[in-house]
């Protein structure tokens, strides 16, 4: 938007307007002709899941967007920021045997070369039919999903665990299914819900059901799609899904990813935050706009409360707060139960411990792996799907794909051993840590190797002596390079950063260092500290660094003829789990030691 006030300011007052709505119109058209009409735009969860699902006929990717047409010729649009997704997204769409091609369509090309060919004329032809387009776009928007015929109505049985959120959820419901009557008898209605919580978490699901519990229509809109080149735009929109729904009432309208309209206003002066500005001023006079009896609940979907606008949370707005959780144990075992539904799964295959090994999982996740496990299965021509899928599939979710074609040279992979050797030997020692459950010198997304420890109940709190040990671990894989090898790789950055960081957290902000209970945040809006006590938190956890890494020194200096088993078998077969691993060391090796 930069450009464009710049221009502004360049032109004048009188002819500004004029030109900048011209310019508006062509942008408009071309951009109209480049994206068809046809198209709905997609989160990026919906786009992992699609190539697994084989209804995709082929993939355009075009920078960030990913255009993708489905088999009965609906197409959807996703937008990846991060290259890494990217590319791991074009992989697994090509593994799943769709045509994926790179570049602008022709269609964009040649409403480019049009465009730049015929300006003035084509400008004002394009006008007219970009003025009525964009209205209808405008309304275009957002989608009714209870009109959809394709949808299956998700019901609460189809949200699994989250009993209590649902619960929170059924005053909404019964406002809605009433809303004379529930004002009569005196309930204050509720108007706005705010569900926060990591993305994955099923909080557009949870959304969706209560619509179908409460037999409304459920009207959703991401916020991101009310952020838009042109100064107006995002608030005429805001106007348009609230005369919608107040048409449509009783209803509940779904407001995705709530942060990118719901910022704090005020926030610098340029045209695009004047903009921005201008659209979550439109939300809040519009939520204020109806009246207790009007049935419209506004559920918003966020996991930055911290970023809202604090009008946004006020009293008659977004007053009610809803937190999703990752789901524990318990949890997950549940999620992975209704997504197992559809799937042909062998009879020995235990979801309760799948469950065990997936903590931090998202809904989102988990349904994806079950389905990553499909797919392997039917790729191998397996009937059913077994635990060797799954334990894939779990490892594909974690780290992204193997890199299968990357020889590496057998020095590497020695180095490599040795590394991931060391943080097994420290993690066997150390009194206070999780079960070392895998340990692979399989290149795995960006991480050359990778040991993984497993929690053997999600822990909430966290002590100081299993942080230590934590740091100790992340120390191993470095250790063992200077015990065995006597050098260095790069490969233990990552560990140092995790280790560094955890450290930094312990001493300013868990106060469990000499420095006692501090508070030192790098926050923004925290209070500024003395550059002193700043250096002092710096140096302290560096020293803190330093001593698990002198620790795990000692420790693979002690378990030397352990860690040449454990490298043999790890070159011998890549991967090793459970007692396999164990078994490398003597039972003098495995002795905890402080
Ligand atoms: P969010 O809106 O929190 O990002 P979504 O509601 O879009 O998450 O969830 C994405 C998908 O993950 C859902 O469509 C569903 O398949 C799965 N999922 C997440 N949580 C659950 C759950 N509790 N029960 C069943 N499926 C879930
Ligand atoms: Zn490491």
């Amino acid at each position: 938007m930069g450009w464009l006030s710049k221009f502004e300011k360049r032109l004048g007052r009188a002819a500004g307007p004029v030109l900048v709505v011209i310019i508006m119109v062509a942008l408009t058209a071309i951009g109209l002709s480049v994206r068809s009409g046809r198209e709905g735009s997609i989160s990026y969860t919906e786009l992992t899941r699609l190539p697994g699902s084989g209804l995709v006929s082929e993939v355009h990717v075009d920078g960030e967007r990913f255009m993708v047409k489905r088999t009965g010729g609906e197409e959807v649009v996703g937008i990846v920021g991060d290259a890494d997704a990217r590319r791991a997204l074009v992989d697994r769409f090509a593994e799943a045997g769709v045509a994926v091609e790179y570049g602008a369509r022709e269609e964009a090309a040649s409403a480019r070369a049009a465009a730049a060919v015929a300006p003035i004329l084509a400008m004002l032809v394009l006008g007219g039919v970009a003025l009525t387009v964009y209205r209808k776009r405008n309304r275009g928007h957002f989608t009714e999903l209870s009109k959809g015929p394709k949808t299956a109505p998700v019901r609460f049985a189809d949200v699994a665990g989250m009993e209590e959120v649902k619960e929170s959820l059924t005053e909404a419901v019964e406002f809605l299914k009433n809303p004379e009557r529930f004002g009569r008898l005196g309930g204050r209605a509720p108007r706005g819900v705010l569900l926060t919580g990591e993305p994955g978490t099923g909080k557009t699901l949870l959304a969706r059901a209560a619509a179908t519990e409460a037999g409304v229509p459920f009207l959703s809109a991401s916020g991101s799609s009310f952020q838009e080149m042109f100064v107006g735009v995002g608030a005429s929109r805001v106007r348009t899904l609230f005369a919608e729904a107040r048409r449509v009432a009783p209803c509940i309208v779904f407001i995705d990813e709530i942060d990118a309209v719901g910022r704090s206003r005020g926030k610098g002066g340029d045209s695009a935050s004047a903009d921005h500005d201008q659209t979550l001023n439109q939300l809040l006079v519009e939520m204020d706009g109806f009246d207790h009896t009007t049935g419209i609940v506004v559920m918003a979907s966020t996991n930055r409360v911290d970023v809202l606008d604090p009008a946004l949370l006020r009293p008659g707005r977004f007053d009610r707060q809803v937190v999703v959780p990752l789901p524990d144990v318990r949890g997950r075992r549940e999620i992975l139960e209704v997504h197992a539904r559809p799937i042909a799964i062998q009879d020995n295959v235990d979801l309760a411990h799948v469950a065990k090994v997936t903590p931090g999982f998202s809904g989102a996740e988990l349904a994806n792996l079950l389905n990553e496990a499909a797919i392997l299965a039917a790729r191998e021509g397996a009937e059913a799907v077994d635990h060797a899928h799954i334990d894939k599939a779990r490892d594909r979710v974690l780290m992204g794909a193997e890199r299968k074609n990357v020889l590496i040279d057998p020095e590497e992979r020695f180095a490599t051993a040795v590394h991931e050797a060391g943080h097994v030997a420290v993690a066997l020692a150390s009194p206070n840590t999780d079960p070392v459950h895998k340990v692979s010198i399989l290149p795995r997304g960006r991480a050359l190797g990778v040991t993984q420890a497993l929690p053997e109940k999600d822990r909430l709190m966290y002590r100081k002596e299993y942080l230590e040990d934590q740091i100790a671990m992340l120390m191993g894989g470095r250790a063992a390079e200077m015990v065995i090898l006597g050098t260095m790789t790069a490969g233990a950055s990552d560990d140092i950063q995790r280790a560094a960081n955890l450290a930094r957290k312990m001493v300013a902000e868990l106060g469990m260092s000499e420095l006692g209970p501090i508070s030192v945040s790098d926050m923004p809006g925290q209070p500024s500290h003395s550059a002193g006590l700043l250096d002092r938190v710096d140096e302290t956890a560096r020293q803190l660094v330093e001593r698990q890494l002198a620790r795990a020194c000692k420790i693979v200096e002690e378990r030397r003829e352990g860690i040449a088993k454990l490298v043999e078998r790890l070159l011998e077969e890549d991967t090793l789990v459970g007692e396999s691993i164990t078994n490398c060391f003597s039972a003098e090796e495995q002795k905890r030691t402080g």
